[in-house]
């Protein structure tokens, strides 16, 4: 590997900017990160160029751990986005800065300018000032210069920042030349898709400090595992559907689609769908459509865009409360049931279509996001707590992030939890943190939700998760929704595992630390989620409630496979008004079994 980081983490003011980032970049390889302003991505190719240390982690080039070397000694080549040459300098000079500090001959560093002008189509313009370039001229300065002592990796900070259109594609495939040409190890920073998918060999894409995937750029885009991916990198519509053994359904419409991606395990349940735009069919009536019928809409919105239209196209019938946003419109409870289409000449040709007509919809690729957690719920007894409940700024913060909706479910039994809910509780369940709390927590658990989460009315967005599961059994479920959350969440994710101390304590310490790193993994490799590890020994209630009143602004992921656990084992937590958010899990441990009573 050219360039490897683990867990590397910069936090500034306590809160981290780069979170728990690993990655590996083969020799030679041209790496895209790809994110949002804001996200991470400087601070990130900062700290592999040594320009910002890091507060946790290691970052190790060609297998050397340098996080500790300074950037002058790493070999790394770095370009910005604003032309950070020397004013005062010529192009020449500027490029023979680097060779002159290095002491190299006047000789050799002539032939080198040479080669690199040539490199850049920049040849002869060496007695120029910075000034009487082109803003593209500049940046292919800078580039040589970055080049000049033949480092090993070149950084690229947004080097197409400023510049207009054209100029930037013609820099691209400068670049890119280059790149191929010299077999360096790049990684490149931009916020712009189309620039990642010009460039990548691979794209990872950052969001709140994390790094979210990273994949192929067809991989990624045709599979994205997270809401944030899908709809970054190209648009999609997102949809709420039922997964059956069947296959998907959206409302009362089922779409068998061959195409579509079978998910694993487990009885009916909710999930998020990706619709791509030009996945979508448009016909005349639904016996039309040669793909699988969703519904049918009204054309609210029509664009020529030359090669494309663009089509918004409103559904009046099908699945009305299953859309939950998309790119465009990240507000789910205003512009609900609005799909995005786009149509080449072809089909446009084949079926015209005007404004405010109606169509039927098809789609011919379904694509189903892996996260377990797909809306929110807020559950309460009587219609103004609920109200209350649905307004909590964390709830909304995180339920606008994940570009879902939150529904309301009023159910006078929880009052006193006695007897079965009116119907399925499907989603996450949100319920207010109050004294009865651990008895409200176990009904809605036992009446089909798969998680609750518990919100004290101060709660805001946490800076750290603590993650813990019960026994093995709901490991893997925890993992996902813990993944799942905090994409969404700019927080710092610990596994806590905890042994008690009757057997034995420290002597079992090779056993839990064995447990912390196959959960480490584990997390990373199903869940592309990297966690810290802590091991404790002790009672779990104990041990998690003293973390959790180490610092405010906290959050539990606790998983369970067994309802008595909750009373049993962490009864602690639920007893005093406590200050930090909880989500359980629970995934009975012979849900199989179950599933096939109940069938
Ligand atoms: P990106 O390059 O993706 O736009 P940055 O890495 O520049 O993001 O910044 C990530 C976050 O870290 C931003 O919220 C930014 O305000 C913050 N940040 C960056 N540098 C500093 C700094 N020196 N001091 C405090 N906050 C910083
Ligand atoms: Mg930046």
């Amino acid at each position: 590997m050219s360039i490897t980081l683990d867990q590397v983490t910069k936090r500034y003011q306590g809160s981290p900017v780069v979170n728990d980032v690993s990655l590996e970049v083969g020799e030679g390889e041209f790496f895209v990160l790809l994110g949002p302003s804001g996200s991470g991505k400087s601070t990130l190719l900062r700290a592999i160029a040594g320009l910002t240390g890091v507060d946790h982690g290691r970052v190790a080039l060609h297998g050397n751990d340098v996080t500790h070397v300074s950037a002058r000694h790493r070999g790394v080549g770095f370009v910005f986005q604003n032309y950070a040459l020397f004013r005062h300098m010529t192009v020449g000079e500027n490029i023979e800065f680097a060779l002159r500090v290095r002491r190299m001959r006047t000789e050799d560093r002539r032939q080198r300018r040479k080669e690199l002008l040539r490199l850049v189509a920049l040849e002869g313009m060496d007695d120029r000032l910075p000034t009487q370039l082109s803003g593209g001229q500049q940046q292919r300065v800078a580039v040589a210069r970055a080049l000049a002592h033949k480092p090993e990796v070149l950084l690229l900070d947004e080097p197409f920042g400023a510049l207009d259109a054209k100029i930037r594609e013609e820099l691209r495939r400068t670049i890119r030349q280059v790149q191929r040409e010299l077999k360096i190890t790049t990684v490149l920073v931009t916020h712009d898709q189309e620039e990642a998918f010009a460039l990548a060999d691979r794209i990872g894409v950052m969001n709140l400090g994390r790094l979210l995937e990273s994949g192929r750029p067809d991989e990624l885009y045709d599979r994205p595992a997270t809401r944030f991916v899908a709809t970054f990198l190209g648009a999609a519509n997102l949809l709420l559907a039922k997964q059956t053994e069947q296959g998907i359904r959206f409302g009362a419409t089922p779409v068998n689609a061959r195409r579509i991606e079978k998910l694993e395990g487990g009885r009916e349940h909710e999930v998020v769908a990706v619709l791509r735009p030009e996945e979508i069919e448009l016909a005349p009536t639904r016996d039309n459509l040669r793909t699988n019928y969703i519904a049918t809409g009204v054309v609210e919105e029509l664009v020529f865009t030359g090669a494309l239209e663009r089509i918004r196209v409103r559904m009046t019938s099908g699945p009305s409360d299953a859309h939950i946003g998309s790119n465009s419109h990240v507000d789910g409870h205003n512009t609900a049931a609005i799909l995005d289409v786009t149509r080449t000449q072809h089909e446009q040709r084949v079926f015209p279509v005007v404004f405010g007509q109606s169509v039927a919809i098809g789609v011919r690729r379904i694509h189903v996001l892996p996260t377990p957690l797909s809306s929110y719920t807020v559950c309460a007894a009587e219609t103004a707590a609920a109200e209350r409940l649905s307004q909590h700024p964390f709830l909304i913060e995180l339920a606008g992030r994940m570009k879902t909706r939150i529904a309301k479910r009023i159910d006078p039994a929880l009052a006193t939890c006695q007897g079965n809910a009116q119907t399925r509780i499907s989603g996450v369940a949100v319920i207010a943190a109050q004294v009865k709390v651990a008895k409200q927590v176990e009904w809605l658990l036992w009446n089909g939700a798969a998680e609750v989460m518990v919100l004290p009315s101060q709660a805001v967005s946490p800076q750290r998760v603590l993650i813990h599961w019960a026994d093995d059994a709901a490991r893997r479920s925890t993992l996902a929704v813990a993944a799942s959350l905090l994409r969404h969440v700019p927080a710092e994710a610990v596994y806590v595992g905890i042994l008690p101390e009757s057997r034995g304590g420290e002597g079992q310490r090779p056993l839990g630390v064995r447990t912390l790193l196959d959960a480490r993994s584990e997390a990373q490799a199903v869940h592309g989620l990297e966690m810290r590890t802590e091991l404790r020994f002790g009672a779990a209630a104990e041990e998690l409630q003293r973390q959790l009143n180490e610092q405010v602004d906290q959050m539990l992921i606790l998983g369970i496979s067994d309802l008595s656990q909750l009373s049993r084992e962490f009864a602690p937590l639920f007893a005093a008004p406590a200050a930090y958010s909880m989500m359980i899990v629970y995934r009975p441990a012979r849900e199989s079994d179950e599933q096939a009573a109940s069938a």
